[in-house]
């Protein structure tokens, strides 16, 4: 067997009777969560999963990384699929590999730290249904947050894989805070809570090729649990760490398969197989399994899933994401968070920003949910500041951040900002030094208490814990107590294929369909659609078959005239009301008062819900109530009158 770069004569056994190696290099597939997260908006169905499940299963993989919070949280959102029922569904086809899922600490698979009720009934769950290793970071690696989950991981006889999360402040491994002695420091404290096996969780793909050799080798000398990469393509640099980390003796590295590989997601598998192929770190897998399983994913997968993939590049590598520090899908947030505010001119600023409001928070690392912390201030501050004051608007999660209760930032936090965010905030003024979840009530109960009328059992009541607004909507479509929007319903390939051949006619100019039948007359119910593909423009006119079409409107109720006009959303009559409006698009989570209540000047009256984070409305002037347009759930887009105050 060869040490790797030897070249050798004798021909090599590409079959996977193969001779096995020393010190084979474990992987852990991501296809499953991870992949289609980096790659297709987290979209990936379960029903999608299961014509590769079981060849993925005999591949040999180390763990299939199948759970995590993004998954969780787009399934019940977008995908009206129960994220538990995953697991038990995946668990079927796949008997012999360990599942993997990626568990935010205190924070499970939310965006803050939840009370320790939760955090331990979550982990207790997760692992019956069927998770065996429990890769467990925090934002700010701040392991205070895994005191909670690390017992019950440990009490269910499951695998704790401590994360250090990887981040920079220069453009190579370095700087104030994040040095070799950094990282070392944190695979010690993680070994002295038990952990088995230690993760380098580098989560924008900034580990340059000798940083990974060098980090590697100090880690090995420092811990002796295995030590296991995660890191992204976005770069370009992911080949060549991972080789150098291999080189190094890092124990078990993350790919992808191949459909699901490269631009902000991972390494693919294939080639790193093939580059170990005969020498003393040979995975052991078989090539030609891999190439059928890439081939299903191909023609049968992908295709619907094509239309997220954002390919307005042709380039697969964007090095500035060493230059700015900002994960790739932060960026497309951003970007999307300023389109959506008519304000993507703005795209410079928020660059030039993000770094300083980056460094007044502590120099966090940014990963979720640092990164939309992080991300949706700096929009805030570009937004919303003038006349040379900052931190006009600040989100609840900056001042609970403040406050303490993300945990302890790796550098102090800006004293003026921290002083401004906990003016008026309702927890106290001086920050907490405690481990954040100490001072959290319980919340098992209340959910419960809550949900009752809804939930059927602890999963149910967990989801709902875990996201009041979208989780409840989602009970309630699990249970036929409302019936689930068009959009959250699966398609079929039929059904993508036709859509995608309607495209490829459109971009001809060939819409209309050419028949022999007649031609019908038109009628004056007749509608025009404006259909835009890629940069063209198409008028389209529709009318429904047989008779005159009523599109777009709701059928009307019994009784009623289908001539009536709808009913016009409030317009902020001036004299009759002060109106609070929408700063910014998002989903209404809270209602704080009801029509008649009196309210004074800067009161919150409505929270906010934009890019993950809550935004406090306040009342605009004191007064009263005297309408309120939104309910709880309600989407709005910015400018929309909420309510209004007289
Ligand atoms: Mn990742």
């Amino acid at each position: 067997m060869r040490k790797h770069g030897r070249l050798q004569t004798t021909p090599i056994d590409y079959s996977p009777k193969r001779p096995a190696a020393a010190s084979p290099v474990k992987i852990q597939d991501l296809s499953f969560r991870d992949g289609h997260q980096s790659l297709f908006a987290t979209r990936g169905r379960t029903e999608d999963m299961l014509p590769i499940a079981e060849m993925m299963d005999n591949v040999g993989f180390w763990a299939l990384e199948t759970w995590g919070g993004a998954t969780f949280d787009a399934m019940h959102r977008f995908l009206n699929e129960d994220p538990w029922e995953r697991i038990r569904t995946l668990k079927k086809y796949i008997k012999k590999t360990p599942f993997s899922m990626l568990l935010r600490g205190q924070n499970l698979v939310g965006y803050r730290n939840y009370a320790d009720d939760v955090a331990r009934a979550f982990v207790e769950r997760a692992a019956a249904n069927g998770i065996d290793i429990f890769r467990t970071f925090d934002a700010l690696n701040d392991y205070r947050n895994f005191e909670t989950v690390v017992p019950v991981i440990k009490e269910c006889g499951k695998h704790f894989q401590g994360c250090i999360c990887y981040t920079m402040t220069e453009p190579r491994m370095g700087g104030e805070v994040y040095t070799l002695e950094y990282y070392t420091s944190k695979a010690h404290e993680l070994e002295k809570m038990e952990a088995d096996s230690i993760c380098i969780k580098d989560m924008a793909g900034l580990l340059s090729s000798y940083d990974a050799y060098e980090l590697v080798t100090a880690l090995k000398k420092t811990v002796s649990v295995p030590i296991h990469l995660h890191s992204h393509s976005t770069s370009g640099l992911s080949a060549m760490s991972h080789l150098k980390a291999i080189e190094a003796g890092v124990d078990i590295i993350d790919t992808c398969m191949a459909p699901y590989a490269n631009r902000t997601s991972h390494l693919p598998v294939e080639p790193i197989v093939m580059t170990l192929l005969g020498t003393d770190r040979d995975t052991g897998f078989d090539i030609n399994l891999l190439v059928s399983i890439g081939e299903i994913i191909e023609r049968q997968i992908i295709p619907k899933y094509r239309q997220y993939l954002n390919d307005s590049k042709v380039s697969l590598t964007d090095i500035s994401v060493l230059l700015h520090q900002t994960p790739g899908g932060m960026l497309s947030n951003l970007a999307n968070q300023l389109k959506e505010m008519d304000a993507l001119d703005k795209i410079e600023q928020v660059y030039a920003e993000l770094p300083r409001v980056r460094k007044d928070l502590g120099q966090v690392p940014l990963v979720t949910p640092t990164s939309q912390i992080v991300g949706v201030q700096t929009v805030n501050n570009v937004l919303f500041d003038s006349g040379g004051e900052r931190y006009t608007r600040i989100t609840d999660q900056v001042k609970d951040l403040c406050y303490g209760l993300y945990g302890k930032t790796p550098m102090p936090i800006n004293e003026d900002v921290r002083k401004k965010a906990l003016k008026g905030y309702p927890r106290g003024q001086e920050p907490i030094a405690c481990r954040p979840a100490e001072i959290l009530e319980p919340e098992l109960d209340r959910a419960k208490q809550e949900i009752k009328d809804l939930a059927q059992n602890l999963d149910d009541v967990l989801i709902y814990a875990l996201y009041p607004v979208t989780g409840k909507r989602f009970l309630k479509w699990k249970y036929g107590k409302e019936q689930p929007p068009p959009e959250v319903q699966p398609k079929s390939l039929e059904q993508v294929r036709a859509e995608l051949a309607l495209i490829e006619k459109a971009k001809v100019g060939n819409v209309i369909e050419k028949t022999d039948k007649p031609v019908p007359a038109k009628s004056d119910h007749l509608r025009k659609f404006n259909v835009f593909v890629d940069n063209e423009y198409f008028e389209v006119c529709v009318e429904e078959a047989g008779r005159p079409s009523v599109v777009g409107r709701v059928p009307p109720a019994p009784g009623v005239a289908c001539s009536a006009p709808p009913k016009p959303s409030a317009p902020a009559v001036p004299g009759a009301g002060t109106p609070l409006t929408a700063p910014m698009p998002g989903m209404i989570v809270s209602i704080e008062k009801q029509v008649g209540d009196v309210v004074t000047a800067k009161e919150t009256v409505i929270v906010l819900e934009a890019m993950k984070m809550e935004n406090t409305l306040a009342a605009p002037k004191s007064g009263k109530v005297s309408e309120i347009n939104v309910k709880i759930g309600d989407t709005v887009k910015k400018g929309d009158v909420l309510c209004v105050i007289e």
